[in-house]
């Protein structure tokens, strides 16, 4: 696996890839590697000739320096994954690589940006858009592998690369769990035993809630017993909503629109955690 951590070495390095008409896939991540993101990793090997991992902690998409400060980090282990993996490039730039000077820029998506994790972590999707169109421009790659996991962060993507013309294909992968439901998360690492058992909580309702959905439950009283799930598990949610998949517009009767999704955030302890789940199974 080559590894950079200059923009102008990778440059030259992909340059030469591109010259020889190989197809490029690219995983931007933070690190703290797990199975979610050697699934990306599994993908854009099917998908690609060549794929690019960047592992980069960025600094502008938090809205607290203590969550910053926190994030786990451990780049040698991260590189023995993705060298197992198959990962062919590795790009682990610091910040000063990225960000020579405080950026200017400012990206708003409008509507997308206003809900949600938009509302909890304030200016998180403009650092999420300003690194990741800053990486597309790096490594140009021709597919970029995103997880569901996150998904409004997929649809931010999806609308920066529609607007500014990127000619990438985003990929959207589903989400990866633990045995017990939990999704992986690297932020799955700060928990302790207690917080990880507790931490179950967001699956559980997410599961209840699709369930009883089928079952034609109206969502005032869905919402009763969730939130009882979330008191059992001493989990404060943050936001637990029926919305539509396409633009995450809350939704009353989810029979109305063609992708329904539950998304959830809560804090366990002093960790936060999102979900989503998908009320028909092949959405
Ligand atoms: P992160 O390092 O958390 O910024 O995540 C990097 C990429 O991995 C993003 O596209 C995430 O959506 C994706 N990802 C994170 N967790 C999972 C998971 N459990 N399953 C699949 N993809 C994931």
């Amino acid at each position: 696996m080559h590894i950079f951590t200059k923009i102008a070495l990778l440059r030259a390095f992909l340059k030469e890839i591109k010259a020889q008409n190989k197809l490029i896939g690219f995983v931007p991540t933070m690190g703290a590697l797990h199975n979610g993101h050697l699934s990306l990793i599994a993908e854009s090997r099917l998908k690609t000739e060549i794929t690019v991992c960047s592992i980069f902690v960025n600094p502008t998409q938090f809205s607290s320096e203590t969550d910053l400060e926190k994030y786990p980090q451990n780049i040698s282990s991260d590189s023995e994954l993705l060298q197992k993996a198959g990962c062919d490039v590795l790009f682990c730039p610091d910040v000063s690589e990225m960000y020579p000077d405080k950026p200017a820029i400012e990206m708003r998506f409008k509507v997308l940006d206003q809900v949600q994790e938009g509302v909890h972590r304030l200016g998180h999707f403009n650092g999420v858009a300003l690194i990741v169109t800053k990486l597309f421009h790096i490594v140009s790659p021709d597919f970029a592998f995103f997880g569901q996991k996150d998904l409004q962060q997929c649809l931010i993507i999806r609308q920066l690369v529609n607007e500014l013309n990127f000619d990438i294909r985003i990929a959207i992968i589903p989400t990866v769990r633990e045995s017990d439901g939990l999704a992986m998360s690297s932020r799955n690492q700060r928990l302790n035993t207690d917080e990880r058992k507790r931490a179950i909580s967001l699956f559980k309702a997410l599961t209840f809630a699709r369930e009883a959905l089928l079952k034609r439950e109206a969502w005032s009283e869905i919402m009763k017993q969730v939130n009882l799930i979330f008191e059992k598990h001493q989990t404060i949610p943050e936001y637990f909503e029926l919305v539509d998949s396409s633009n995450l517009s809350l939704i009353v009767d989810y029979t109305q629109v063609e992708h329904p999704v539950i998304c959830v955030s809560a804090l366990v302890g002093e960790i936060r955690l999102i979900d989503n789940i998908f009320i028909h199974e092949n959405s």
